[in-house]
């Protein structure tokens, strides 16, 4: 076996939020031969298992009591051509922004309002990643896994992901069994644009002339800038995105909130309300809001930031703050959006 596994090793260069936690064991996979390596030394050492994208949707409250596997399987194949649509298998170790860049180039659409989302390809179905009204959902056509548990193989279709809004089978009843060793994507050969997001929409307005053709590159350039100039870059102050999902509610209970907060914003959602937390968190007066070397973003109330390098769990004793008083003011339970260890 070929693996080379440290101990003792600091988690803090391995999640954007940069806790300083620290993990048992570390590795490093780059195929699917030493993921299986490194799930039988696991088995054999009785150690849990970890398994790392960016760790941009991970937060260490404690340190890790086990190997943690830095995921890093590469490849992008093109496995079927079907007329207007194109199936291609992206190992889950590539990065995220860099495959939608690579499939806008060939010409495939689908994944430019998902431009510049950190992390990983094999991170990304965890939470059905999405932005500006695109889910990775829509593109996404199968998984391919491994069991943590048997090291068997298996596949999953996109209805056996059972997506739902940042939601998955994999945080449930898949978790933390199962390894996403690859995904494979259907996109378009043609480009539908999905402009909804009213910043998206005003940013190609005043950037594009009357008789130029809207193409998937202006699209993906205009999220590039605009999420680049809105949202905080975790290499210069760490963080994990938003730190809470948006809620989703009944009718009946925006009616009684707009009672009391007719400015409140929310949107309709499957059929239900989508409320959005930021606007929460901001009315209650903790946007800019700083404990322990942990702030709320100044201009995203739904970022929680780590400028202090702080410990998980002072970031998780802001963020229980937070939905304590929600909860109180609102009668709404937020959920905490990144994966607690
Ligand atoms: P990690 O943090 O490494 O892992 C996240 C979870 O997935 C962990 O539980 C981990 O064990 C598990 N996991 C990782 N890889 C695998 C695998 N191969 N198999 C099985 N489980 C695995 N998210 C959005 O949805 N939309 C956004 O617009 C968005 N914007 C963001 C902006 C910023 C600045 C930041 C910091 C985060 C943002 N996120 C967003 C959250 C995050 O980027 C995504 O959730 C991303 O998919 C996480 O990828 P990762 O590789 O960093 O995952
Ligand atoms: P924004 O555009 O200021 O919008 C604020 C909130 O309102 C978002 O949460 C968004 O919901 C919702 N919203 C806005 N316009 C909408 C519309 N037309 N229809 C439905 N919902 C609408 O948000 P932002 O903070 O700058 O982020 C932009 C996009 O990037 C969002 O889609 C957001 O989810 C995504 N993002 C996600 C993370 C993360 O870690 N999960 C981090 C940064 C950015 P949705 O969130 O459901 O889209």
């Amino acid at each position: 076996m070929s693996l080379h596994i440290q101990q003792n090793v600091s988690l803090q260069s391995f999640n954007t939020m940069a806790v300083p936690a620290q993990a048992d064991y570390l590795t490093t996979v780059t195929s699917v031969p030493e993921m299986h390596d490194a799930l039988s030394l696991a088995r054999r050492q009785n150690l849990p298992v970890l398994v790392l994208g960016e760790g941009s949707n991970t937060l260490f409250e404690h340190d890790y009591k086990g190997l943690v596997i830095l995921n890093r399987l590469r490849g992008m194949d093109v496995v079927e051509e079907l007329g207007d649509l194109i199936r291609v298998k992206v190992g889950a170790g590539e990065n995220w922004h860099r495959w939608v860049a690579h499939s806008l180039k060939q010409g495939w659409s689908g994944l430019e309002n998902l431009a510049l989302i950190p992390g990983l390809v094999g991170a990304a179905p965890m939470q059905n990643i999405g932005a500006y009204g695109v889910e990775l959902e829509q593109y996404l056509h199968s998984v391919e896994l491994l069991y943590v548990d048997s090291g068997e193989i298996g596949e999953l279709s996109r209805e056996q992901c059972e997506f739902g809004y940042r939601d998955s089978v994999f945080k449930h009843r898949h978790a933390p069994r199962a390894i996403i060793t690859a995904v494979t994507f259907e996109l378009n050969t043609y480009f539908e644009p999905q402009i909804t997001y009213p910043a998206v929409k005003e940013y190609l307005q005043t950037r594009m002339r009357p008789s130029q053709e809207l193409t998937a590159l202006h699209v993906f350039d205009a999220i590039c800038h605009i999420r680049r100039s809105k949202l905080p870059s975790p290499r210069e102050i760490p963080n994990s995105g938003s730190f809470f999902k948006n809620p989703v509610v009944s009718e009946e209970k925006l009616a009684s909130l707009r009672e009391h907060y007719p400015e409140i914003v929310s949107y309709e959602h499957r059929g239900q309300i989508k409320l959005a937390a930021a606007w929460l968190i901001e009315r209650a007066g903790w946007k800019r809001r700083q404990r322990d070397g942990v702030q709320v973003h100044k201009d995203q109330a739904l970022v929680i930031t780590n400028p202090g390098r702080a410990s998980g769990a002072s970031v998780m004793s802001l963020a229980r703050a937070i939905q304590e008083d929600i909860a109180k003011q609102f009668r709404i339970q937020l959920e905490i959006e990144p994966r607690i260890y």
